[in-house]
């Protein structure tokens, strides 16, 4: 299986190349030359198999045996999720006879991006050990520095999917003083030498402006072989394919014959992408719900054909004294911080898919070419409008309800207080609402069951979660949420390394000294 741009060009790339890339030159993002169909008889075949061994099945579908050899794959599945906390890796929860809840939090950082980072992280190593392997004792050797930002949550993701692993170092900036005490904890306590925190003073926007800035840096990447782990990456979609199959045959072993539609917290578009990658591979499902929370581009899109960055009069009301809106400003603080986005990176994606099927017959450059030209009118002008049969096509396969942050207490709410009481996080709550809001106006047929993701435990979203239930005499948030990880956390000693200002040198020297000391530690043997 080979990869190329949603922007177009010759280039097809291997899966190899095409994780190790992550963003395409162009600005595009790779996808595969044809999605792959399911064996036949894959019900029978696959309906008793455990998360790994299903991850095996899927995944292969899509990397050729000449590229990573079966038996490797499976070791390193079994490595990837022999980290998390639950046997079934994605366990299914029951709320009632309709829906299902399908929990991803029980990872290493108690988040559903683990499920694909700590994939990512194996393919990584596993990559850059066998590119080494061929080299001569005098030849340098293949080594990746990832460098990300965050503003909690995705960063101590990342940082357990790379800790401790062969040819890479990880710096995460985050904004000093500006991530939750519990998100930082998870991040600066884990000491590995290839782990390196930098707490950056100023706001997530400067520390993202910075590492926009490395990666711009011709010289500095190519020195670093700078690697980003940011949701585009194609590895990080296929691990999420995985879970939509397995919560498939947990929920035909309850109801048969069950027709199931997916409820998905949406932000950057990875999460559902992956469940859409699972439809059109042939699993049989309804409608994927989107559920965004008051940053609502997808939402708009989904009614309007438009995608568009922001709303009039909120660009008007956000807008700076300087009347110049860059977007950022644009951005709405909500209770479901992972899910506030301006646009949604993986959008491209089903763009790509749009694109060529509301041409009928054109041929891959040609959606090339459209894509490339919307993606260009984003950038420009903020926005797009996608012909009427490209919006018709979405509707097919999707809908798209946003919900607000009143709307997302008030489910954590109605959850805890119902038989049994269930206690969610707040991007899980954004979801729930979206399920009841589709429930109810679409009246649902007797056989189709809702399956809502959850993507996060909720003691990693504490003060959303506090803020809704503090009512309820009955709450304790020590004794019902926090999870025994998290117990004593905030007292282990922490690594971090300060940085004065948000200026792209200073990060840079940074970076270039902690580095050379890596090297030297790893040469003399000393650790
Ligand atoms: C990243 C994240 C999301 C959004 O997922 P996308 O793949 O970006 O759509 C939702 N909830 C939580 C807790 C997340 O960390």
């Amino acid at each position: 299986m080979k990869y190329f741009s949603t922007r177009g060009g010759s280039e097809r790339l291997s899966f190899e190349d095409t994780v190790l890339t992550g963003l395409a030159p162009n600005g595009g993002l790779y996808i595969p030359e044809s999605i792959p169909s399911l064996p036949s008889n894959w019900q029978e075949k696959w309906k008793s198999l455990s998360f790994v061994d299903l991850a095996v099945e899927v995944l292969s579908l899509y990397i050729s045996e000449d590229e990573i050899p079966r038996d490797d794959l499976r070791k390193l599945v079994e490595k990837s999720y022999g980290t998390f906390r639950h046997p079934d890796i994605t366990p299914l929860q029951k709320l009632n006879e309709k829906l299902f809840v399908l929990e991803l939090f029980h990872g290493p950082t108690f988040a559903f991006k683990d499920v694909a980072l700590q994939l990512l992280g194996n393919l990584f190593e596993y990559f850059l050990v066998r590119r080494n392997a061929k080299k001569s004792s005098g030849e340098p050797r293949e080594k990746l520095t990832v460098v990300g930002a965050t503003s909690g949550d995705t960063g101590s993701a990342a940082i357990y999917g790379l800790r401790n692993k062969e040819n890479i170092s990880i710096f995460i900036l985050h904004p000093k003083g500006r991530i939750s005490p519990i998100q930082q904890a998870q991040m600066t306590t884990i000491t590995d030498a290839n782990v390196h925190n930098i707490a950056v003073k100023g706001t997530f926007d400067d520390c993202q402006d910075v590492v926009k800035a490395l990666f711009g840096d011709k010289e500095f990447n190519e020195k670093h072989r700078l690697g980003a782990v940011n949701s585009i990456n194609w590895a990080r979609i296929l691990a999420q394919t995985v879970y939509y199959f397995l919560s498939y045959f947990r929920v035909q072993a309850i109801s048969p014959g069950a027709r199931i539609q997916y409820v998905v917290p949406t932000g950057n578009f990875g999460d559902v992408l992956a469940g859409y990658y699972a439809k059109r591979m042939g699993l049989p499902t309804d409608k994927l719900i989107i559920a965004t929370n008051s940053n609502d581009i997808l939402a708009r899109f989904w009614k309007t054909g438009k995608y568009e960055r922001v709303e009039l009069e909120a660009e008007t009301a956000a807008a700076p004294a300087s009347g110049i809106s860059d977007g950022k400003d644009a951005v709405k603080e909500t209770l479901s911080p992972a899910m506030d986005i301006l646009v949604s990176s993986n959008f491209e994606r089903l763009l790509w898919y749009l694109a060529y099927e509301a041409e009928g017959g054109g041929t891959v450059d040609d959606a090339c070419a459209m894509v490339d030209g919307w993606m260009k009118s984003v950038k420009s002008n903020g926005r797009v409008e996608v012909p009427r049969k490209a919006l018709e096509l979405a509707k097919r396969d999707f809908i798209a309800e946003r919900v607000s942050d009143d709307q997302t207490l008030s489910t954590i709410r109605r959850l805890y207080e119902s038989e049994p009481s269930y206690i969610v996080d707040p991007h899980t709550a954004v979801g729930l609402t979206a399920a009841q809001i589709t429930a109810s106006e679409s009246e649902l047929s007797s056989s189709l069951i809702q399956v809502s993701l959850s993507t996060a435990h909720p003691a990693k979203f504490s003060e959303a979660v506090a803020k809704a239930l503090r009512s309820s005499a009955a709450f304790d948030f020590d004794r019902d949420v926090l999870p025994e990880e998290f117990r004593g956390l905030l007292q282990k000693r922490q690594r971090v390394i300060d940085v004065e200002s948000a200026d792209v040198d200073l990060v840079k020297s940074v970076i270039e000294s902690t580095v050379d000391m890596e090297q030297t530690k790893s040469s003399t043997g000393c650790v």
